[in-house]
């Protein structure tokens, strides 16, 4: 009977009602209402009673007819979409939302195999810790030229093809912004789009070789920045923001990595069950003999660098890992001479480790200077680095000073011995890495780049490090990576909640607010001037006789009354920062010396004096070199300002009535274009050759077009007071923001399935909590609620003109009279001040209508 509701009831034992908890599980537009009750303690399936139940009112259900379970079954196949476990592709379908149906919802889908789900366009990457064969050519295929949407099982692929189209369609740059906390799939994910990215345009053929030298990049640059921690096996130890360059045409035209913030600390020690970086154990298993020989390798048991407590990794072939970072690397341009090089560099940083001290003179002569207990390790160092011997056992024992004219040196105790060979081995690690970062970069601009044929526009994704909670052991490091995905979670609730809601509410849409977790307090809290951490941690490097227990002083008084910041309970030195993923205790130990990490003179004399152009080019001293990269990078900046020019003016054509919120952005965020402003008859290329003349001028070109500070260390260190480390790193990433706000965002958000790496295994309280402090439940509620679809008035009667009957459509009236004559939902649309707002389905709708004609 149709005019009457049926609920099924499913239940165990005579417990019926009570410990019974409720969940529907068909939409209510069904001819029969749904409903089953899960008794909690369910274990028997053999006690399982059904029963089809008559609703006789609002609360009132009376008990129709008691069923045999395959009668259900059936039951459900006649009436109902699916049996009892319906998983919905889009969260934004969930007949009844709340905290746990999202759960179930996710559960059910994660257990089914399907661990990408869509919340709108927004995608929701569970982490199986199991790879599924969904990224091969099939799937390739299968999704190329397949938007997002219903009609293909959500996959990181369709975001790719979204993203692609879109910035096709729309003549603009897209970037695909990858958030989630350590482990939970950033950097898996980014291989995967990068895959697709490169596949979408070579339409068959096998492309013009730059795709290969992009995905090539991924391996290099993960085995010398990634390694394994207490949360990840593979953690990204730094940001990278990839934008792949497309022509007017859609084929891939080359590619530009940012690098963010590397962990050196790691270098010289690492946690628990942690590693130092992947590609030291690959060269110590995959070496071969003659290359162990002369590169003066041990094994990793023999290096103190190397975490005695774990030197292997699960499942990881680290001589197969080798041969394959040697081919990535030949892929991005390092002929085997560069690697060669490279690798005795990555020798000498592990032979500094060995270095030991001793006393120079016996107790009692109250002399604490210490001297070299293993003179021939040192010896090997400098046949390495090719640099003297002796000028490196001095630099490591002792500094020059100059007083009243005179040179003094004087002669260093074990802490700062210790201290000299530490900085000397994460000195020349940071420089190694930014010199492969740069060398990536030339590899991946195309041959045959030229400025001005440049036309088309890029799709940057981003992939930095996720938040992480060490427990006791969060330092420096850990504050500067919280911050950064502070920062991303800042930006996602910018455009999921804050602009989307600003527009509805100044279209004048009715519109209930929905209100989500701000972290703004957080963010003042760390980087507020002048008395934010950040800021106050600076002064407290700048000032004389400061230490890092008047800096936690410091905090303690300007913050005492923030509600973001804490003391321990316990009298310790730490503070508590209430990140929007919880909170964390940073020990304020080395803080100071962490975030000057000044690039020690004496240490980059001794390596500037190397007898081998490669060193002296890591540190900036080699004048062929540091002119070479300073043009290079020179380039890249230019680059980028005529490219972003170029795609304001061309956007400015396209889309001449764009959103006021971009617009002010746009004013606020446009770093590079007072370059071209400043300098109207720019042409960079031009000016780089004229710069080959004249260094100075290279310089000051590298430095206008905002060359990154650790870049500008390599062109020769021209500040006086160098930049401290968050200084430098709030730099880029408030330059990185710019970029991303001048694009067109997509999200992925990654979560971990559990905490322990297990695969296919979902832990319910680990999941809930980052579907929390992600503010999942709120993001499908405005994607629930919102309108999907906006176009300007002009926009609309453009589109939809021969459904329209004819000269009559002129005015916002004409279209609402339109749009009433038509079938459509009320609800489903509304008619702002400039702009229609419809949802997908009115749209759909619409077209269909559209098709017909
Ligand atoms: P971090 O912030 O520490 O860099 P992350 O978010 O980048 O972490 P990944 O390194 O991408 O995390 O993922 C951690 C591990 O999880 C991978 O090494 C892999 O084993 C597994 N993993 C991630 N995504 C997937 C996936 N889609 N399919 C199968 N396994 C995955
Ligand atoms: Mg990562």
């Amino acid at each position: 009977n149709e005019n009457v509701t049926y609920e099924l009831a499913e239940v165990i034992g005579d417990d019926f009602g009570e410990d019974c908890k409720e969940r529907r599980l068909a939409p209510s537009e069904n001819p029969v209402q749904v409903m089953m009750l899960w008794p909690k303690n369910r274990t028997d399936q053999s006690s399982y009673r059904f029963y089809l139940r008559e609703k006789i009112s609002d609360f009132g259900w009376q008990d129709q007819f008691v069923m045999d379970p395959q009668l259900i079954k059936d039951y459900f196949h006649r009436f109902l979409y699916q049996p009892k476990d319906r998983e919905y592709p889009d969260l934004c379908q969930l007949p009844d939302l709340n905290e746990q149906t999202l759960l179930d919802n996710l559960r059910a889908r994660f257990v089914a195999g399907h661990i990408y789900t869509y919340v709108g366009s927004i995608l929701i990457a569970l982490n199986p810790f199991k790879f599924y064969p969904i990224y091969n050519p099939k799937y390739v295929k299968l999704y190329q030229n397949r938007k997002l949407g219903p009609n293909l099982p959500p996959h990181i692929f369709a975001v790719a093809d979204t993203a692609y189209y879109c910035m096709l369609k729309d003549r603009k740059n897209q970037c695909i912004v990858i958030s989630g906390e350590s482990g939970s799939g950033k950097t898996e994910s980014t291989n995967f789009l990068l895959h697709h990215l490169t596949a979408l345009s070579q339409k068959g053929s096998h492309g013009s070789g730059v795709e290969q030298t992009i995905l090539s990049a991924g391996p290099v640059l993960e085995a010398f920045g990634n390694a394994k921690t207490a949360h990840n096996n593979n953690s990204s130890r730094f940001g990278k923001f990839i934008q792949v360059n497309y022509k007017e045409n859609g084929m891939v035209h080359g590619a530009v990595v940012q690098k963010y913030l590397l962990e050196k600390s790691r270098i010289c020690s690492q946690g628990r069950n942690e590693r130092n970086y992947h590609v030291f154990y690959y060269l110590l298993e995959g070496a071969t003999e003659q290359e162990k020989q002369i590169l003066h390798l041990k094994t990793p048991d023999q290096y103190y660098y190397l975490n005695k407590s774990c030197h292997s990794l699960e499942n990881v072939d680290e001589s197969y890992e080798f041969s394959r970072l040697k081919q990535s690397m030949e892929m991005v341009g390092f002929t085997a001479e560069k690697q060669r090089r490279l690798f005795s560099v990555l020798s000498a940083v592990l032979l500094l480790g060995n270095v030991e001290f001793q006393p120079r003179r016996p107790a009692y002569h109250h002399d604490e200077s210490v001297g070299v207990k293993n003179p021939e390790v040192v010896f090997l160092i400098s046949e390495l680095l090719r640099v003297k011997q002796e000028t490196l056992l001095q630099a490591l024992t002792a500094k020059k000073a100059r007083a009243s004219g005179e040179t003094l040196v004087i002669t260093y105790k074990l802490p700062e011995a210790i201290a000299s060979r530490d900085a000397m081995a994460k000195c020349l690690y940071g420089a190694l890495f930014d010199w492969i970062v740069l060398q990536v970069n030339h590899a991946l601009l195309s041959k045959k780049d030229t400025l001005r044929e440049h036309q088309g526009n890029s799709i940057g994704v981003l992939d930095i490090f996720g938040f992480e909670d060490f427990g006791l052991n969060n330092s420096f490091e850990q504050l500067c990576i919280n911050y950064a995905n502070e920062h991303l979670q800042y930006y996602f609730n910018q455009h999921v909640f804050k602009y989307e809601q600003e527009e509805y509410r100044k279209e004048g849409i009715r519109w209930n607010n929905i209100d989500f977790m701000d972290n703004t307090g957080c963010l003042q809290l760390i980087e507020g001037k002048p008395n934010g951490l950040l800021c106050l941690l600076d002064d407290q490097c700048n000032f004389p006789g400061a230490t890092n227990e008047t800096l936690l002083q410091k905090f303690n008084t300007v913050h005492k009354d923030n509600k973001f910041y804490n003391k321990p309970q316990k009298k310790e030195g730490a503070f508590i920062v209430v990140h929007y993923a919880g909170k964390v205790k940073y020990q304020v130990t080395d803080m100071r010396e962490k975030n000057l990490d000044l690039m020690r003179q004496d240490i980059v004399g001794v390596l500037k004096n190397s007898s081998m152009a490669f060193v002296r080019e890591l540190v900036g001293a080699d004048p062929v070199a540091v002119f070479r990269w300073a043009i290079v990078r020179a380039f890249f900046r230019a680059y980028f300002a005529f490219h972003e020019a170029g795609r304001k003016h061309r956007q400015g054509r396209v889309d001449g009535n764009k959103n006021n919120i971009q617009q002010r952005y746009q004013r606020n965020h446009t770093p590079n274009e007072n370059i071209i402003r400043k300098n109207k008859s720019f042409r960079p290329r031009e000016r780089s050759k004229k710069g080959l003349k004249n260094l100075q001028s290279v310089k000051t070109l590298a430095g206008r077009t905002g060359i990154t500070a650790t870049n500008q260390g390599q062109l020769g260190k021209a500040r006086k007071q160098p930049m401290t480390v968050t200084a430098q790193f709030q730099q880029s990433l408030h330059s990185l923001m710019d970029t991303l706000n001048q694009a067109n965002p997509f999200f992925i958000r990654c979560i971990k399935s559990n905490s322990n790496k297990i695969p296919n295994q979902f832990d319910d309280e680990t999941v809930q909590r980052q579907l929390r402090y992600t503010g999942m439940l709120e993001t499908v509620r405005i994607r629930q609620a919102g309108f999907n679809v906006r176009l300007t008035y002009d926009e609309f009667i453009q589109l939809y003109r021969i459904l329209l009957p004819k000269g009559l459509l002129s005015s916002q009236n004409d279209v609402r009279h339109f749009l009433a004559t038509l079938n459509l939902d009320r609800d489903n649309y509304q008619l702002g001040g400039s702009k229609v707002f419809l949802r997908e389905s009115e749209k759909h709708k619409l077209d269909c209508k559209l098709h017909q004609q």
